[in-house]
C-alpha cells in the first residue's frame, strides 16, 4: 500500500509518465480509503447491536490516515515545501501508530468474533430443530383431526355394525388403505374369523386358528404392529404374481366386558377378548408406514372399542325394554282379564244374591205368616226351627257377599253420623236373652268421654261388635263376659303385634278401643295367629261349633281395617278366657252431619201394627215372591193388587193405591223407569203413592241409585212378618211426616 521508494536503491530521476500514473493511482486509492470509513459509518448506523463499535472507530482512523498519507504524496512528486514533509511525516507517525493498535487490537478481537460465530451456528441448528419439532407438531395436530373426525363418525351411531363399518371406510379413506378388515373371535373363542372389510361385498366364512405366532404377537401388545403381508388374516387379495403387496399392519380391538351384558350374538367372553384389525397400504407402491400413522390406528382401535362397549349397552338395554314392553302387555292382558273375572264374578253374585234371596223371601215370609195361624205347639217349634235356620242361611248369604266385595275392594262404608252409645245398648239387648239362657253376666262400660254421637259405618261397626260378643258368649260356658269402649289414647295405639298399623288423628276424628273380655274356653298360643283367617276353623275341640263357618273374625278384621284401625285377640291358653281388643277410626260429629241424624234412624216398632184397608200395590215377576209379600200384606189388613210387570202396574194404579212394593231385581233394570213415570202420573202431593223397592242389594251405590230416582224406602230381601211391619209403619209415619210438613 505505501509506494514510498526504497533509499537502497540507485538514485533513478522521476520519470514523468510513471509519476503520472502514480499521482493518479495515488489520488484514487486516497478516494477509496475515504470512502470505507463513511460506509463503516453508515454500517453503524443501521446495526441495531454492534459490539465493537470503539474498534471500528479505530480501523476507521486507521484507514483515515492511510487515506491522508497517499493524499499527501499528491504533492511530494515534486519539490515540496519542508511543511508538506513534516505533514507527511506525522500522517505517516500517525498511520504506524493506529495501524500497530488496530493490529493488537484484533488479535483480542478475532476470538470473540469467532465464538460469536460459534453461537450463530448452534442457533441455526436450534432454528432447524425447532422446525422440525413445529413439524411434528402439525403433524400430531393432523392426527389428532384425523382421529377426531373418526371418533365423530364412530361415536355417530350406537350400532355396531354401523360402527365398525364406519370405522372401515373412515380409515381407508384417512390412510389411503388399499384394503381393512376386522377378525371378530368365534363363539368357540378358538378361531378368528372375518367380519367387516373395505372392499370385500361378503366377507363371511373366512376363519383363521386364533392361536398363530402373528395373531399372538398383535394380541400381546397395544401398539399398532408390522405384519407380513403374507399372514393368514392379510391374505385379503387374490395372490397374484405381478402385485407387489404393500405394507401391513394389525392392531388388537378389546371387547370391553361384554361377558357382563350377555348380549346373545355375541361370543360369550369369560377372559379378556379382542378382535383384530388388519390394514394395508396399497400395493405396487413404495409407501411405508409412518410412526404418526400407526399413532392414529391405535387411537382409533381403543375408540372403537369404547364405541363397541356402549353399543353393546344399548343393545342390551333396548332389549331389555323390548322384554319390558312385553311383560307390560302381558300384564295388561292379565290384569284385563282379571278385571273381567272380576266383573263376571260380581255379576254372577248379583245374580246369585238376587236368585238366593226370592226363595229365602218366600221361606221366610210363609214361614212367619204360619206362624201366624193356630199351630200345633209341635207344628210351631218346626215352624220356629225353620225360620231359624232361613235366618241363619240369609245371614250366612250377607257375610259371603260382604267377603267377596272386601277382597275385591268394591266395597265401601257407609259414613254417616250415629248415636254410638245406642249402638252399644242394642248390641246388648240382642244379645242379652242368649247370654241369659246361658246365665252369663253380661257388663258395657262406656267410658265417661265417649261422645254420643259419633261419624262412621254404624252398620258395619255394629256387625264387627256382635261378632265379637256373639263369639265371647259362643265361647263362653259360665262366668261373665265385659264390654268397654274408651277413647284410645294416641300413645296406645302402636302394637308391636301390628308394624303396619300405623294410627293417624286429628282433631276432627278419634279413635275408639273396644275391649271384649270373657271367662270361656280361651285359645292356644298356635290357633291365635290363624283367626282371622277365613274358613278356618280352631284347632281347639272346644271351640267346634256346629254354627261356626270361620267366617266372622275375617270380614271383622277387614271392615276394622277399613275403618283405619287394627283388631286381635289375647288369650292366656285353653280354659283362661279371651280378650278382643279392636281400635276403629270414628269422627266427631259436625253440625252437617248432625242435622242428617233425624234420618238415620227412625223409631223403631212405634207405629201401627195393622193396616186395615190401607191400598198396596205389589209389582213382582216372581210368582212365588209374589205370593209370599201378598200373604205379609193381607196378613197386616192391606187391600193388596199384583201385577207382574210396570207395564202392567201403570194400567191398574189408581190415586188410591197409597204404597207400591216393587221388586228391584237388578241394578239397572226399568223399574227405575217406572217409578219416575207413576211420580210423574200423579201431580198432587197426596196422591203420590209411596214406592219401596224390595231388593237383594244392600250396598250404599245401589240404595242410594235407588232413593234418587224417587224411591221412599228401600227393603232388603228376604222380608219377614216383623220387618215388613215395622217398614210399613215407618213408612206411613213419613208419608204423614212429608204431608204435614
Ligand atoms: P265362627 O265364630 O263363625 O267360627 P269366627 O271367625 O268368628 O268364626 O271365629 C273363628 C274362630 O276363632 C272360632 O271358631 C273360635 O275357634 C275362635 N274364637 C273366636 N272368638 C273366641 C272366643 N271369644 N273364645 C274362644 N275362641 C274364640
Amino acid at each position: 500500500m505505501e509506494s514510498e521508494s526504497c533509499c537502497l536503491e540507485p538514485i533513478w530521476p522521476p520519470d514523468d509518465l510513471l509519476m503520472k500514473y502514480q499521482y493518479i493511482s495515488d489520488f484514487f486509492i486516497a478516494l477509496a480509503y475515504f470512502s470505507i470509513p463513511l460506509e463503516l459509518i453508515y454500517f453503524v448506523k443501521k446495526s441495531a447491536v454492534f459490539p465493537y463499535k470503539w474498534v471500528l472507530v479505530q480501523f476507521g482512523a486507521f484507514i483515515v490516515l492511510c487515506g491522508m498519507t497517499h493524499l499527501i504524496n499528491l504533492w511530494t512528486f515534486n519539490v515540496h515545501t519542508r511543511t508538506v514533509a513534516i505533514v507527511m511525516t506525522t500522517a505517516k507517525l500517525l498511520t504506524a501508530l493506529v495501524s500497530c493498535a488496530t493490529a493488537l487490537t484484533l488479535v483480542h478481537v478475532i476470538p470473540d468474533l469467532l465464538s460469536v460465530k460459534t453461537r450463530e451456528l448452534f442457533l441455526k441448528n436450534k432454528a432447524a430443530e425447532l422446525d422440525r419439532e413445529m413439524g411434528l407438531i402439525r403433524t400430531q395436530e393432523e392426527t389428532g383431526r384425523h382421529v377426531r373426525m373418526l371418533t365423530h363418525e364412530i361415536r355417530s351411531t350406537l350400532n355396531r355394525h354401523t360402527i365398525l363399518k364406519t370405522t372401515l371406510v373412515e380409515l381407508g379413506r384417512t390412510l389411503g388403505l388399499e384394503e381393512c378388515a376386522l377378525w371378530m373371535p368365534t363363539r368357540s373363542g378358538l378361531e378368528l374369523q372375518l367380519s367387516y372389510t373395505l372392499r370385500h361385498q361378503n366377507p363371511v366364512g373366512f376363519t383363521v386358528p386364533i392361536q398363530s405366532p402373528a395373531i399372538n404377537q398383535v394380541f400381546s401388545t397395544n401398539r399398532a404392529v408390522k405384519i407380513s403381508p403374507n399372514s393368514p388374516v392379510a391374505r385379503l387379495r387374490p395372490t397374484s404374481g405381478k402385485y407387489m403387496p404393500g405394507e401391513v399392519v394389525a392392531v388388537r380391538v378389546p371387547l370391553l366386558h361384554l361377558n357382563n351384558f350377555q348380549i346373545y350374538d355375541w361370543p360369550e367372553l369369560t377372559t379378556k377378548r379382542y378382535a383384530l384389525m388388519v390394514l394395508m397400504l396399497p400395493s405396487d407402491s413404495a409407501r411405508q408406514w409412518h410412526v404418526h400413522e400407526l399413532e392414529l390406528v391405535e387411537v382409533v382401535a381403543d375408540q372403537v372399542a369404547v364405541a363397541l362397549s356402549h353399543a353393546a349397552i344399548l343393545e342390551e338395554s333396548t332389549r331389555a325394554r323390548d322384554l319390558l314392553m312385553e311383560q307390560n302387555v302381558a300384564l295388561d292382558l292379565a290384569r284385563r282379564e282379571a278385571e273381567t273375572a272380576v266383573r263376571a264374578r260380581n255379576d254372577f253374585l248379583a245374580v246369585m244374591n238376587h236368585e238366593m234371596r226370592t226363595p229365602m223371601h218366600a221361606i221366610i215370609a210363609l214361614s212367619s205368616l204360619l206362624q201366624e195361624t193356630d199351630l200345633t205347639p209341635e207344628q210351631r217349634l218346626m215352624v220356629e226351627t225353620i225360620l231359624k235356620s232361613s235366618n241363619l242361611l240369609a245371614t250366612l248369604i250377607n257375610d259371603v257377599l260382604d267377603l267377596s266385595k272386601l277382597e275385591d275392594g268394591s266395597l265401601e262404608l257407609d259414613i254417616a253420623t250415629f248415636n254410638l252409645h245406642a249402638l252399644f245398648k242394642e248390641v246388648l239387648n240382642l244379645i242379652r236373652p242368649v247370654a241369659s239362657v246361658k246365665r252369663l253376666y253380661i257388663t258395657l262400660s262406656l267410658a265417661p268421654d265417649l261422645p254420643e254421637n259419633a261419624v262412621g259405618d254404624e252398620k258395619r261397626l255394629m256387625q264387627v261388635i256382635l261378632n265379637i260378643v256373639g263369639n265371647a258368649v259362643k265361647f263362653t260356658k259360665e262366668g261373665s263376659i265385659s264390654i268397654s269402649a274408651i277413647i284410645a289414647k294416641p300413645d296406645s295405639l302402636r302394637d308391636p303385634r301390628s308394624p303396619d298399623f300405623f294410627p293417624i288423628t286429628g282433631d276432627s276424628s278419634f279413635y275408639m278401643r273396644v275391649q271384649v273380655k270373657d271367662t270361656g274356653i280361651g285359645i292356644s298360643q298356635q290357633d291365635i295367629p290363624k283367626l282371622f283367617t277365613k274358613f278356618t276353623e280352631s284347632q281347639s275341640p272346644a271351640s267346634k261349633n256346629p254354627s261356626s263357618n270361620g267366617l266372622g273374625l275375617a270380614i271383622c278384621k277387614r271392615f276394622v281395617n277399613l275403618m283405619e284401625g287394627n283388631i286381635w285377640i289375647e288369650s292366656e291358653g285353653v280354659g283362661k278366657g279371651s280378650t278382643a281388643i279392636f281400635y276403629v277410626k270414628l269422627g266427631f260429629p259436625t253440625r252437617l252431619n248432625e242435622s242428617r241424624l233425624p234420618h238415620m234412624r227412625l223409631p223403631p216398632k212405634l207405629g201401627q201394627t195393622s193396616f186395615p184397608g190401607l191400598k198396596v200395590l205389589v209389582i213382582d215377576d216372581n210368582g212365588v215372591s209374589r205370593t209370599a209379600t201378598k200373604g205379609l200384606l193381607v196378613h197386616l189388613g192391606c187391600d193388596v193388587t199384583t201385577v207382574t210387570s210396570g207395564e202392567e202396574c201403570l194400567q191398574v194404579i189408581t190415586k188410591d193405591h197409597k204404597v207400591i212394593f216393587m221388586d228391584v231385581s237388578l241394578p239397572g233394570s226399568h223399574s227405575y223407569n217406572i217409578a219416575r213415570i207413576v211420580h210423574e202420573k200423579f201431580t198432587k202431593r197426596h196422591e203420590k203413592p209411596l214406592i219401596v223397592a224390595l231388593t237383594g242389594n244392600t250396598d250404599k251405590a245401589s240404595k242410594e241409585s235407588l232413593l234418587r230416582v224417587g224411591m221412599d224406602g228401600v227393603i232388603l230381601k228376604p222380608i219377614s212378618m216383623e220387618k215388613m211391619r215395622v217398614a210399613l209403619s215407618e213408612l206411613i209415619q213419613h208419608k204423614k211426616v212429608l204431608l204435614e210438613a
